[in-house]
Parts: structure tokens; sequence; C-alpha cells
């Protein structure tokens, strides 16, 4: 009978490889032998963020540990374009919806930033990279984007690199729809900035107007929720500029 194929996907932080023997984690045992039934023979779907995907083979299966050996390679790694997403934390729930979202639309890199008006002034890090992560399995991805720790949007900006150009989300003023905006732009290094509920502070869309990376865009002319924003924002800056075509 053929193998039937894996419908299982986890994350691992091993090396990947053929032939490569994986211990997995006591949940994932747990997970893998109790919930899933797992035995000797069935195979599973690997990533770790570097190596794509490989379908691999439970070689051992008990309720405290299973051991799996890589077969094949199922898909390799896709990178998403070099884009970096900074958005200002907002509710725990709608932050988890923006991290979860860009990284099934394509960031490279995922930066809280504390703003003027940001009013959540610590974020749980480690679940913001749960939730990269498990975007990525529940998505089929093999590309992890890199969450950062919070950092004030002004620091980032004193360090920010010259050959990074900027999509800056300025709900405030009169600019061009994404589209128009980025016309005659290249794809490459690119950030995309979100800003909280409470808005930009006008001395940070000032300093952000000046600096010459900055592409200022409009999202349309309704005010959008900042969770909704990095959405739209991403999308339309992936359909002019992405990996989409
Ligand atoms: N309190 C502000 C809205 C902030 S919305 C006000 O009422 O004016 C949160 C963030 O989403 C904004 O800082 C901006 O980055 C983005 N955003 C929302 N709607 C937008 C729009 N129509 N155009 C550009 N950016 C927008």
């Amino acid at each position: 009978m053929a193998k039937k194929r894996a419908k299982i996907r986890l994350f691992v932080e091993g090396s990947l490889g053929e032939g490569q023997g994986i211990v997995v984690s006591k949940e994932q045992a747990n997970y893998l032998f109790n919930v899933m039934r797992q035995k000797i023979g069935d195979n599973v779907l690997l990533f770790n963020g570097r190596e794509g995907e490989w379908q691999a083979e439970v070689v051992e299966a008990g309720k405290r540990s299973v051991k799996l050996a890589c077969r094949v390679q199922t898909a390799p790694l896709q990178l998403p374009p070099d884009l970096w997403l900074l958005f200002a934390p907002i509710k725990k729930a709608r932050t988890a919806f923006i991290v979860e979202k860009a990284t099934e639309l394509g960031a490279a890199r995922i930066m809280p930033v504390l703003t003027d008006f940001t009013n959540m002034d610590r974020i749980q890090i480690d679940r913001l990279r749960a939730y990269a992560m498990e975007a990525t399995e529940q998505c089929g991805g093999t590309f992890i984007p890199e969450v950062c720790g919070f950092q004030k949007l002004s620091d980032v900006l004193d360090h920010w690199p010259a050959d990074r150009k900027i999509m800056f989300c300025d709900e405030n003023r009169k600019a061009l729809p994404v589209a128009k905006a980025l016309a005659n732009e290249t794809g490459g290094k690119w950030a995309i900035v979100i800003g909280p509920e409470g808005g930009f502070s006008p001395v940070e869309v000032e300093r952000l107007r000046k600096m010459e990376q900055v592409t200022s865009v409009t999202l349309g002319p309704r005010i959008l929720r900042a969770d909704t924003a990095a959405v739209a924002a991403l999308t339309a800056w992936q359909s002019v500029l992405g990996d989409w075509d």
C-alpha cells in the first residue's frame, strides 16, 4: 500500500538531512504517540526554518520519546522578500494577529516598536515567537520570521540602515496610495512602519517624513485599526514589490 502522505507538520530545532535522526521534544512525543497515534513506519513532515521541509519516518515510538529519521526533502527553504514589519503593539490578541498575518504574508523580520503613543509597555516576546512558528507550521511554510525584542522606534531609527527603504503608513497626511507611491521603486531591502491605536506623534511623523529612505503612503481614506493596517500594508507592498508574481 502506498505510504499515506504525512499530514503532521512539526517544527524541530535540530538539523535536517538525508538519514538524519531526530529526537522530538517530550511534548511533541506525547502529541505524536498519544494524540496522533503515530507508530513505527508512519511519516511526519519536519521543518527547522533553515533546511526546508523533510519527510521523516517514525523509527521509535513511545509515550515519552519518539525518534524519527529524515527520508526525503519535500520542500526547499522558501525565503520571503527582505521585508521588515515595524509595528506598535496593541492589545494582546490583536498583536498576536499581526505577528501571525505578517508571517503568513511573507515578512522576514517582525519588529515590535515602542512609539510615543503606544499604550502597551511590555510584550511577551516568547509568545510572539511561538505565534510566528505556529503560523509557519500551520501554513506549510519553511521559513520563520525573526521576531525582535521590543525596542523604541526612535532608537531603531537612530541606527537605521542607509540601504533599507521604509514604506511609512501615514494616517495623517495626504500621501499617494501604495501602488502609485511604489510605482518607480524596486524590491530589495524594505520595511513597513505601522503606528499604534493612537497614531504617530507629530515628532515621529516629522522625523519619518524627513528620512530619505522613507516613502509615505496612504492606505485609503478610511482610518484602519493597526492590525488591519498591517495586513493591508503587507498585502499592498507584496502585490507591488514582493514575491507574489
Ligand atoms: N488614532 C489614529 C489612527 C491610528 S491607526 C487616528 O485616528 O488618526 C494605527 C496605524 O495604522 C496608523 O498609525 C497608521 O500607521 C496605520 N493606518 C491606519 N489607517 C491608515 C490609512 N488610512 N493610511 C495610512 N496608514 C493608516
